[in-house]
């Protein structure tokens, strides 16, 4: 294969993103090269992709932050041809070539081997989304949130806070999926979600405290909507600050933490190191169920890819999109 599709972006004026067949020798350095099978479209994506936000660090760049296939060729000790891996974060789609093509070369350091119980379209189902679901549960669980209370999702009909949603229904939680969609309802209660709240409750200015409700909370919105989470955390509850799909500045007051002991957790999946990484799929192997996961997903072509990289930003897609590339 001298020559592979991938979905190039430009800087030029215009900024443009656009299919065309690449050349082996413009693959950057790493030690394996991988037949992508599949990549996903995150929220990350989304920006590179249209350039609304200033996410990729060199051009021409390839983006896609996420993909899973089969090794070709590997200088790594830890791969060999034909194994199965994925691969999320580590700045590929942003300084080094990444998924949105039929190949990618990559450092060894930064794959995955499939986990035992996924197929390469499910772990894309999953992605950097999926991960960081699990990350945010991982670090809920380490401090230890009161199981009696329950647990809210905000921006829970994106792709974090779909798969959020159904890790935390999964493992025994009351979840509150927090949506600006109140048609996604249905959805969301298939995934697990006990109850709707609407963006706009959280949003709206209130107290610097409010009732106590939450145990604890997976934020994918930030901005005004995670502002309205804290007030709203029961004593000793925790927030697992992972987005900022609806603004990054936060406006807040000490008294969730100094009054409740409130703990605001930052998630990120990019640097990740791989112990945490290799436990993180491991247990999303084991306890996403995968007839939920695959109702969070639609498979696309690359082509429709930079139509739903616009889409994704004014939050019109539900839960994961699967790129197919092979
Ligand atoms: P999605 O677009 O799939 O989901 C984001 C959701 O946020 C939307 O579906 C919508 O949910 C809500 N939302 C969108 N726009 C607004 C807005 N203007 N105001 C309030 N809510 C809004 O994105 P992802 O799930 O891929 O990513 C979610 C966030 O998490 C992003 O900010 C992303 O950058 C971040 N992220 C961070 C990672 C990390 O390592 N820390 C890794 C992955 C993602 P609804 O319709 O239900 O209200």
């Amino acid at each position: 294969m001298q020559t592979f599709k991938a979905l190039v972006v430009e800087s030029g004026d215009p900024y443009t993103a656009q299919i065309r067949q690449a050349r082996l020798d413009e693959l950057p350095p790493g030690e394996v090269l991988v037949r992508v099978a599949y990549s996903s479209l995150n929220y990350k994506d989304g920006l590179a992709i249209t350039g609304a936000g200033k996410v990729i660090r060199n051009f021409p760049m390839v983006p896609g932050i996420d993909l899973a296939g089969t090794v070709l060729e590997s200088a790594s000790p830890e791969y060999k041809p034909g194994d199965p891996v994925i691969l999320t974060g580590w700045g590929v789609g942003e300084r080094h070539w990444g998924g949105l093509s039929e190949l990618a070369r990559v450092r060894g350091e930064w794959l995955v081997p499939l986990p035992e119980g996924l197929t390469l379209k499910q772990a894309m189902g999953i992605g950097t989304a999926g991960f960081t679901a699990m990350l945010a549960v991982m670090a809920l669980e380490a401090h230890s949130i009161d199981p009696a209370r329950e647990v809210l999702v905000t921006g829970a009909a994106g792709g974090v806070g779909s798969l959020a949603v159904a890790l935390l229904a999964q493992r025994g939680y009351r979840v509150v999926a927090s949506t600006g969609r109140l048609s996604e309802e249905t959805y969301l209660k298939s995934l697990g979600a006990s109850e709707i709240l609407d963006r706009a409750v959280l949003s709206a200015p209130g107290k610097p405290l409010e009732s106590e409700r939450f145990g604890g909370a997976v934020d994918t919105v930030g901005g005004a909507v995670l502002a309205g989470v804290l007030p709203r955390m029961a004593y000793g509850g925790s927030v697992a600050a992972c987005g900022n799909a609806g603004g990054a500045k936060l406006e807040t007051t000490v008294f969730p933490f100094i009054l409740r002991g409130v703990n605001l957790l930052g998630i990120d999946s990019v640097m990740c190191p791989k112990e945490k990484r290799l436990l993180a799929w491991q247990r999303l192997a084991r306890e996403l169920p995968k007839p939920l996961l695959e109702a969070t997903l639609q498979t696309v072509s690359l082509e429709e890819v930079p139509v739903l990289a616009q889409a994704i930003l004014q939050g019109r897609v539900r839960g994961r999109v699967v790129v197919k590339l092979d």
